[in-house]
């Protein structure tokens, strides 16, 4: 039973070292993908309260971009 159990151990430990080091590996390319999804989805700031928030997501109203539907019907802050 305690053989099953080192083997085991063993062999977590080596799928560890095999995926941890691909994962590490694997690093700058998932850098690059949340590079290419920042450039996809454009972030715009709510003209009310400067909340950044993806141009999807925004609500557009005389060119500028709320957050919300309460910040876009607020009046403008002086
Ligand atoms: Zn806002």
């Amino acid at each position: 039973m305690l053989k099953v159990l080192i083997i085991a151990v063993a062999v977590a430990l080596l799928l560890w070292l095999l995926f941890g080091r691909s994962a590490r590996r694997g690093e700058p390319p998932r850098g690059g993908r949340n590079d290419a999804r920042g450039g996809a989805e454009e972030m715009v700031a709510c003209a009310h309260c400067g909340v950044h928030l993806p141009r999807s997501e925004a609500l557009a109203a005389r060119s500028l971009h709320y957050c919300s539907a309460a910040h876009r019907d607020a009046p403008p802050r002086a």
